[in-house]
């Protein structure tokens, strides 16, 4: 689903382009090839690069960022390897539990007990080509991105800074939606403490694509939502969290 002449949606749950189990995998063509953020379950690779052909016109991903290691977003990042040699960048505290799938550490075991996936979803191990750290600046397929830290929805939950087209661009992953909604969940590792000490780290940044990786998202005035939750945090309340009575999967 082409949303601009060098972003595309190329899997998701909520758009019907993939399987049910996969967040938003959005690609950015870059000049140095596609990039994919984040890479879905892998339970429907041939529809992702399926997308990628009918938005981009090639099946070649020159790399594949992850915003964290939930299986949702990672779990596709080795048979999307395998498919198509692409090189897969992680977050710094997600590299271990990608390269050895952990599948307790990334919370597969944890949400299979809940029925969230069926038991033929696996997680394989998945070499890591480089893995970035709070603050880093990199360039990848000639694309440059900073990367965010941002713990609450998971402690090793990143934001991918870039731009578009002259916007600043924030892939949010799981860490704040469209509404200023946060992304606190049932689940080991997801806590307000995260939230209260880096949530922060996204203001002032004039975001004007707030691209998540799930539900709606935004081509204009993202910062606004990220200030709406910022302003929600810093009340004596639990602010709005993702999954309160919308469908999520
Ligand atoms: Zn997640």
């Amino acid at each position: 689903m082409r949303v601009r002449s060098r972003l595309a949606l190329v899997a998701s749950l909520q758009f019907g382009l993939s399987s049910r189990f996969d967040c938003h995998v959005w690609a950015l063509r870059a000049p140095g090839g596609a990039i994919l953020i984040d890479a879905g379950s892998g339970w429907a690779n041939d529809a992702v690069l399926e997308n990628l052909e009918q938005a981009f016109g090639t099946r070649h991903v020159a790399a594949v960022l992850l915003t964290h290691s939930h299986p949702d977003h990672a779990l596709g990042a080795a048979s999307l390897r395998e498919l198509t040699g692409c090189a897969v960048f992680s977050p710094a505290p997600a590299r271990r539990l990608i390269e050895e799938g952990d599948e307790e550490g990334c919370g597969l075991a944890y949400a299979r007990r809940l029925g969230v996936y069926p038991a033929e979803l696996r997680m394989k191990p998945c070499p890591v080509a480089h893995a970035f750290a709070h603050g880093e600046r990199f360039t990848v397929a000639g694309q440059a991105f900073q990367a965010i830290q941002v713990r609450g929805h998971s402690e090793d939950s990143f934001c991918l800074l870039t731009e578009l087209d002259g916007m600043g661009t924030l892939f949010s992953g799981d860490v704040v939606f469209y509404g200023g909604l946060l992304g606190l969940i049932n689940a080991p590792g997801s806590t307000m403490e995260g939230y209260r000490a880096d949530l922060a780290r996204l203001q002032g940044l004039n975001v004007e694509a707030l691209l998540p990786g799930h539900g709606l998202f935004t081509l204009r005035g993202g910062q606004r939502h990220i200030d709406c939750a910022l302003n929600e945090l810093s009340r004596n309340f639990l602010p709005r969290m993702i999954g309160q009575g919308d469908l999520i999967f």
